[in-house]
């Protein structure tokens, strides 16, 4: 037994804990979105946010345990759940992420912030000096930051592979062209504050106006 029934109401009551607090930034509307942790490594095992529910109001059973590719397993039998909920469909590329980079939490919103700068620079968001840059675990000078951008698609597998290709260990995110935003990290802590930093870097480069002069004093 690799998940035990404890391990997924800990882990059960910080995903809503965290659903509760993007749904208020607005980053979770309608039912969109979705956040995992690992479980276990060998094998892998995530906890995922179940599908088709408001984030605002997600309950500490309302999760998931999903395999390497996203499919569901059976929940542990000493499990007090009243049904079996069904995973979000992009648990797929949750778990793709988390044993490629090794992260031990993946958070996907759909802020409007991080699909508009992945209109303007589909090739990848650079983004540099900038204070925030430190809360997303770069530096705030003197170093450029790409965040990739890859096309949307329905297929995770697809959607896996692209973000594969384009995965760099130290920028951890994926922005999902028309569709959202991919943060990972060491836990959900360590990715709030990372989402939290990269969100206010986007909506910054996408507010000014490219013209804008930066004459500073
Ligand atoms: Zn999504």
């Amino acid at each position: 037994v690799t998940v035990t029934a404890a391990d997924l109401a800990l882990a059960g009551r910080d995903l809503a804990r965290e659903c509760a607090r993007y749904a208020a930034m607005g980053w979770m509307r309608g039912t969109s979105g979705n956040l995992s942790v690992v479980l276990s490594r060998q094998p892998l095992r995530l906890a995922v946010t179940a599908s088709g529910k408001d984030k605002a109001t997600m309950r500490d059973v309302d999760v998931a345990v999903v395999d390497e590719t996203g499919q569901a397993v059976p929940l542990p039998a000493e499990d007090g759940h009243d049904e079996e909920p069904i995973p979000s469909a992009e648990a797929g590329l949750h778990a793709r992420i988390a044993a490629v980079s090794g992260a031990g939490a993946v958070v996907h919103v759909h802020a409007l912030a991080a699909v508009l700068a992945a209109e303007r620079w589909p090739g990848g968001v650079p983004l540099h000096d900038l204070e925030m840059l430190k809360g997303f675990g770069r530096r705030a000078e003197g170093d450029l930051v790409v965040v990739p951008v890859v096309a949307n698609s329905q297929d995770m597998t697809v959607l896996a592979d692209r973000f594969a290709v384009t995965y760099d260990p130290a920028t951890p995110a994926l922005i999902v062209a028309r569709h959202g935003l991919y943060v990972w990290g060491d836990d959900l802590a360590q990715t709030r504050a990372r989402i939290e930093c990269l969100e206010w870097l986007l909506r910054f480069v996408v507010s000014i106006p490219a013209d804008t002069p930066r004459v500073l004093p």
